[in-house]
């Protein structure tokens, strides 16, 4: 419609949309549709202590069932979520499923520690979510020691009223992450005045740990950061066993990745772990 507009404001014509175009609009349809027709759904990523295995978290990852479609990875419909403005549904959602997960594995005998999730920083944008999660972690009855949210820099750095919004989550008691940290452009002083927990390394620097010598740096300065700071860090995309000892070797004992486990849904993740954690 915007495109419709002339020089005096009018057309005469309906303006010959592009196929992609079309083929956007026709998948924003059925992105707002989803949720309802329940083709949402989540994955479950373990996150583990290297040196003894053990499952310490899972993080959740959102998936598009789409009957047209497939199953669509968060990359395809995220950015999309988000520009028209259907991310705080889809968020919400998300929250509510992964805490939901938490409660349905206890029944089935699995305590899992801690539940990572993923915050769109268009989240943020619409004013504090606090009261959400609040609601949430009260009516899932889930713990909010046991719930991680995960932002990115861009979050971090988008201070003014993030920062306040951060510090009333800080305040409901849930812990928070910051993801793909290396990637974007946080300064340490506002690292500083965050309440967050959690440093994750972003996988690019993880994947060529044992060639290329800046990602090496680049990571061991994480690790240090991460220990003068007093925060914990976790590797993600960890894929060999050769990466998993680098880690270690550098004072790292917290990773995730293929070389433990793919993102997998609910029952999977229970067989996995059940199993490992009873023998
Ligand atoms: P992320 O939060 O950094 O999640 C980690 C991504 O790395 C996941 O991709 C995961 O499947 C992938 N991954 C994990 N281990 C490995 C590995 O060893 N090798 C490789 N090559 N990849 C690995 P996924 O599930 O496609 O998610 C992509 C991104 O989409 C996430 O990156 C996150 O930014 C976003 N996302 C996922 N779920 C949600 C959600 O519920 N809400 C929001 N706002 N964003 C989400
Ligand atoms: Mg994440
Ligand atoms: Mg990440
Ligand atoms: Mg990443």
């Amino acid at each position: 419609q915007a495109k419709a507009r002339g020089r005096n404001g009018y057309q005469f014509y309906a303006p010959s949309m592009t196929g992609e175009g079309v083929e956007r609009l026709r998948l924003e349809a059925m992105l707002r549709r989803s949720i309802d027709k329940n083709e949402i759904f989540l994955n479950y990523q373990p996150q583990v202590e290297i040196d003894t295995g053990r499952l310490i978290g899972v993080e959740a990852l959102v998936r598009w069932n789409s009957p047209e479609l497939g199953v669509v990875p968060p990359a395809r419909f995220i950015p999309l979520a988000e520009d028209i403005g259907f991310i705080s549904q889809l968020g919400k959602w998300v929250l509510y499923e992964a805490c939901r997960q938490m409660i349905r594995w206890e029944g089935q005998g699995l305590v899992v520690p801690k539940i990572a999730v993923n915050l769109s920083v268009k989240q943020f944008e619409r004013g504090s979510i606090a009261s959400m999660v609040a609601d949430v972690l009260a009516e899932t009855g889930l713990d909010p020691q046991r719930l991680q949210l995960e932002v990115t820099e861009s979050v971090i750095m988008n201070t003014g009223d993030a920062l306040a919004f951060i510090n009333d989550l800080h305040a409901i008691g849930v812990g928070l992450a910051i993801d793909d940290f290396g990637t974007g452009y946080s300064s340490l002083a506002y690292l500083k005045q965050m309440p967050v927990q959690t440093l994750k390394i972003d996988r690019s620097f993880i994947k060529d740990i044992s060639t290329d010598i800046n990602d090496e740096a680049i990571t061991i300065a994480i690790i240090q950061l991460g220990k003068s700071l007093n925060l914990s860090v976790i590797a993600e995309g960890v894929e060999t066993a050769e990466q998993a000892e680098f880690l270690l070797r550098h004072g790292c004992n917290l990773a995730q990745g293929y070389y433990y486990s793919r993102p997998v849904m609910p029952g999977a993740l229970l067989e996995d772990w059940q199993v490992k954690e009873l023998g």
